[in-house]
């Protein structure tokens, strides 16, 4: 339901078709125009294309997953809450005694610590990272497993697929200058030197383009978490060292690895390689786990 609200922005419609397109292409250039004309009988046609394709199954395992998956909304109250009331008081947290909740006037509700609105889904997510046209959705708390695991299925993908096709041509090139006529045997039937070339080249620069693109982002994920700073965060804590110098925001340093465990699950870490549910975060003892009773 949460996903299914997020369809309506074109930007993101158009991203998912090209996902799907993109890999698509990718898996029918590979197997047509690599493997089957450089490895034919060979035991490696079958072994590249069997990884090749387990990759690409995984890759939309977790798109599915990041697309589907409820990023983490803050559930919106039964009844409206008059907002007048709130406005007249001044610390409305403190009366709550839940530290770092704050009101959110567009959805007209309260929010935990690190939710943020997102225009685009219209809704509050929790530790909201951005909004990803690419998974048309949020990252946020429980969806970010998904969208990393996409990320470097992808960028495998692409890496792999550079590596097939350039070892394709280099097959090909050898073998013309070779002259075994091996590609005249073939007769009429073989694809045209030029339209090979041509996949060939599109599939590099696919690879290429998104491999470097997944990989980035990849990074800033990780590096996200380690910092336990999404980049909202981030962007904030900069602005408020600026205006308070000297004046350090304090931020809480948790372990690197109870932070990656955060959002990959407490499982083995063989787990975080799959697009497996695993129990949300804020089980493992996150302050903001409890949602504030909305009986204004
Ligand atoms: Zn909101
Ligand atoms: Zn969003």
């Amino acid at each position: 339901m949460a996903a299914l609200r997020c369809r309506r922005d074109p930007c993101g419609f158009v991203c998912l078709i090209l996902t799907y397109f993109s890999v698509l292409y990718a898996d029918y250039v590979v197997i047509q125009y690599v493997l089957i004309p450089a490895y034919s009988g060979s035991v490696w046609c079958s072994l590249h294309g069997a990884v090749f394709n387990v990759i690409l199954l995984l890759l939309l395992a977790c798109h599915s997953k990041a697309v589907f998956s409820d990023p983490g909304m803050v559930p919106l109250p039964d009844t409206a809450i008059d907002f007048s009331d709130l406005r007249s008081q001044s610390s409305r947290k403190n009366e709550r005694g839940c530290e770092g909740w704050t009101i959110c006037s567009r959805c007209e509700t309260y929010r935990p610590p690190r939710a943020h609105h997102c225009r685009v889904c219209q809704r509050c997510i929790r530790r909201m990272d951005h909004h990803c046209p690419w998974i048309n959705n949020c990252v946020g708390e429980l969806n970010q497993k998904y969208f990393i695991q996409f990320l470097f299925y992808t960028g495998l993908a692409s890496l792999y697929s550079i590596a097939l096709v350039v070892t394709a041509w280099i097959w090909r090139i050898r073998s013309e200058r070779g002259g075994d006529g091996e590609r005249d045997k073939e007769g009429d039937e073989a694809p045209s030197k030029h339209l090979v070339v041509a996949h060939y080249i599109i599939l590099l620069v696919e690879s290429v383009l998104f491999g470097v693109f997944v990989m980035v982002i990849f990074y800033d994920q990780l590096v996200s978490i380690i910092t336990d700073e999404t980049p909202i965060e981030q962007m904030r804590n900069r602005l408020m060292k600026e205006r308070t110098t000297g004046n350090q925001h304090s931020h809480t340093r948790k372990p690197k690895l109870a932070l990656l465990r955060e959002v990959f699950g407490r499982g083995s870490v063989l787990c975080w390689l799959f697009p497996l549910h695993s129990s949300p975060p804020s089980a493992g003892g996150i302050s903001y786990s409890a949602l504030p009773d909305y009986d204004v």
